[in-house]
């Protein structure tokens, strides 16, 4: 420190600043404690955390102080919106995360890259302390959380320049993760060196690719830099560092800079004045949130194959009063120009009118998925209905509450509601592959009942799809009244069904047994089967109902109507519409067939519900000299399609062989098919 007694009234200065900064941070905790007196008088009242008409008022009237005592109306703003924005992060943490104080967050990266100043940013706004975990991978930062060995992936969903993190979104599609925040953080861009060099000295730039290019402006300033890509910001600040070469320079983040002692160069060198990274959390449960906390809610849909169907969801939304805050689009997963969307909206699950349009959309979507229910960060606040009420002095106007459709209020069955005709007066299509099921179409499903081997089932889907059939059915995990029978070739025969329907251009369905096989059958396979033994599994119920494919769900063997459509609503109430019925035949008392295939069952079906619905003869009457008179009644009957066993050699089939139709037995069945007049 200098000894020059010309410096001593600076030290002097200082020191009464230093005092007068202590004392803006001790006023800072004060108005924090007022304001946790305000959150407890609230919590009485029952009234919504966040006041903009009362945030416009303080920020006003600090703003007129600010100018009548000479300093910038517009810096104290933004200083005072900060201030109330952290206040407000305060009373919702005190309702959100009231039982936790510590949690375990990780993060795509390594310490001072954005991810994880960002992941401490949002632990800090909930009043919360973290251990953050960096990790190399989104795929090891999710595996963390699914294995339990942190509490919440805190990772990148959207970037104001470079748009949005389609990775992440996948991830949101695939697995059973659930969104408990959001968080907006503000990406500063700084240019970092070795030594102060000028400009015009440096000769390469280090960084990630997405920092690159949302600085790219200001390196095109730079002609004779080249850039070099580096796996993050991190990294890039580091090899600088390391290099001690001051023709070098990294781009990161400030804080990375400061810890690899570099000398920052130019600060803000974004493309944008201000680019912002929406970040979400992700927890393996779902957090409930208070209903006076600003959510927001988030979703994934798949429409159906109609027109102005995706307009039709979006209407409910409206219909409800709830504001969308963003729509976008991804490719379905191995179908070609077929699309789901991610809908976030302003509202909490736990609020009548969300609860209402989400019952309301599970009816319009083929499939829904909520992915989570949060406090909302990353939006301007706008004000809640209820606030401009209370705030509104103008002249009352009537106006009607949000009209919930009547259909809904219809029901016939306590035990359903989204498979009832009186929800849904138009025909459900299902869509499988390129095949549609239901409405005018009839569909045949053909193949064996078991896979036996590639060169069979190779074969088969050949034969089968030459004569007209357009789903190639055939087990691999098969259901066998005994252990001592065959099992099915599993996963393997997966794969020789998967080739098979792939070679002959048709899609194909298998049955899932339990709810572990879900997820990966439905990867390869075009459509579930939920077999007869297995219509009340309700855990293999709910795990096909949170999967975007079709299911074919075949009827109890001693199942009523009634008990079938509960079954189904199981599938539907998950958010998946896409439930295709099949009749397969009842036990009765009747001993000449193996079922007693209940065709009436397809008319009272065709009342009750919008769900196709098919028939399968070969397993409805268990002979093979049966099952074609079936299948065309079937037809007759109306039914949307039928179900048929076929084998190159019934009499050596491993199951099922009594009922197996040969190729040529088959041929006639689809002959006398075309014959059938409805
Ligand atoms: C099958 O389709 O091969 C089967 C086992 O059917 P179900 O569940 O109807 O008996
Ligand atoms: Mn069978």
């Amino acid at each position: 420190m200098s000894t020059d007694p010309k410096a001593l009234p600076i030290t002097d200065l200082r020191q009464q600043l230093d005092k007068t900064d202590d004392e803006i941070v001790r006023l800072l905790a004060r108005r924090l404690e007022t304001v946790a007196l305000i959150a407890k008088a609230k919590a009485e009242h029952s009234t919504m955390i966040r006041d903009p008409g009362r945030e416009r008022e303080v920020l006003a009237r600090v703003e007129a102080l600010a100018n009548s005592l000479g300093i910038s109306g517009p810096l104290t703003r933004k200083i005072f919106s900060e201030v109330i924005d952290y206040s407000v992060s305060r009373q919702v943490a005190s309702l959100v995360d009231a039982e936790r104080s510590h949690i375990t967050v990780a993060y795509q990266g390594q310490p001072l890259t954005y991810n994880q100043l960002a992941a401490e940013q949002y632990v800090a706004s909930r009043g919360l302390t973290g251990h953050f975990v960096g990790l190399a991978s989104l795929t090891q930062v999710i595996e963390q959380l699914a294995s339990g060995q942190v509490d919440l992936a805190f990772l990148p969903i959207e970037n104001t320049v470079a748009g949005s993190v389609n990775q992440v979104y996948d991830v949101l599609r695939e697995r059973e993760l659930h969104v408990v925040g959001e968080d907006s953080f503000r990406i500063e861009l700084c240019l970092a060196a070795v030594a102060d060099v000028p400009l015009p000295a440096l000769r390469r730039i280090y960084s990630h690719p997405l920092a690159l290019e949302q600085c790219s402006a200001f390196i095109d300033g730079l002609p004779q830099v080249q850039t070099a890509p580096y796996a993050d910001s991190r990294d890039a600040m580091r090899a600088v560092a390391e290099s001690k070469d001051p023709t070098l320079a990294a781009v990161g983040s400030p804080e990375a800079a400061r810890a690899h002692g570099l000398v920052i160069l130019r600060s803000e060198i974004g493309n944008q004045d201000e680019i912002l990274m929406r970040y979400v959390a992700l927890a393996r449960a779902p957090l409930p949130v208070d209903e006076r906390v600003s959510c927001k809610t988030s979703l994934i849909l798949s429409t159906r194959h109609e027109k102005g169907a995706l307009l039709r969801c979006l209407q409910v939304l409206g219909e409800y009063g709830l504001s969308l805050t963003k729509l976008e689009s991804r490719p379905r997963p191995n179908r070609p120009w077929e699309y789901m969307f991610f809908v976030d909206f302003e509202g909490n699950v736990v609020e009548p009118r969300v609860a209402a349009a989400l019952e309301a959309l599970r009816t319009e979507a083929l499939y829904l998925k909520v992915l989570g229910c949060y406090p909302a960060k990353a939006t301007p606040q706008v004000a809640m209905a209820s606030e401009i009420k209370q705030n509104n002095e103008a002249a009352p106007v009537e106006v009607s509450p949000p009209a919930t459709p009547a259909k809904i209020a219809v029901r016939a069955s306590k035990h359903y509601k989204l498979a009832d005709r009186a929800t849904r007066a138009q025909d459900t299509v299902v869509r499988v592959g390129d095949v549609l099921i239901g409405g005018d179409g009839f569909v045949v499903m053909a193949g064996p009942c078991s896979v036996e081997s590639a060169e069979m089932i190779d074969k088969t889907a050949l034969y089968v799809h030459e004569k007209g059939a357009h789903i190639l059915r055939g087990g691999v995990f098969k259901p066998r009244t005994g252990p001592y029978a065959f099992q099915g070739l599993g996963l393997e025969g997966l794969d020789m069904l998967a080739a098979a329907g792939k070679a002959a251009g048709i899609p194909i369905v298998t049955e899932v047994m339990s709810p572990e096989q879900v997820r990966l059958v439905a990867e390869k396979s075009d459509m579930l089967q939920i077999g007869a033994r297995n219509m009340q599994n309700f855990a293999l119920l709910n795990a096909v109902g949170k999967v975007d494919r079709p299911v074919l769900l075949k009827r109890g063997m001693s199942s009523t109507i009634e008990e079938w459509l509960a079954a189904a609503e199981y599938i539907l109430a998950q958010g998946n519409g896409q439930v295709v019925l099949c009749e397969r035949g009842i036990r009765t008392f009747e001993s000449a067939t193996r079922n007693t295939l209940d065709l009436s069952a397809v008319v009272v079906l065709r009342e009750r519900t919008h769900l196709p619905i098919i028939v399968d003869p070969s397993h409805g009457t268990g002979r093979r000299a049966y099952v074609a008179p079936m299948a065309w009644a079937a037809r007759a009957c109306g039914a949307h399609g039928v179900c048929i066993e076929v084998h190159p050699d019934p009499d050596k089939a491993l199951s099922d062989g009594d009922q197996s139709l040969t190729y040529p037995e088959f041929a006639s069945l689809m002959d006398g098919l075309g014959r059938v007049r409805v």
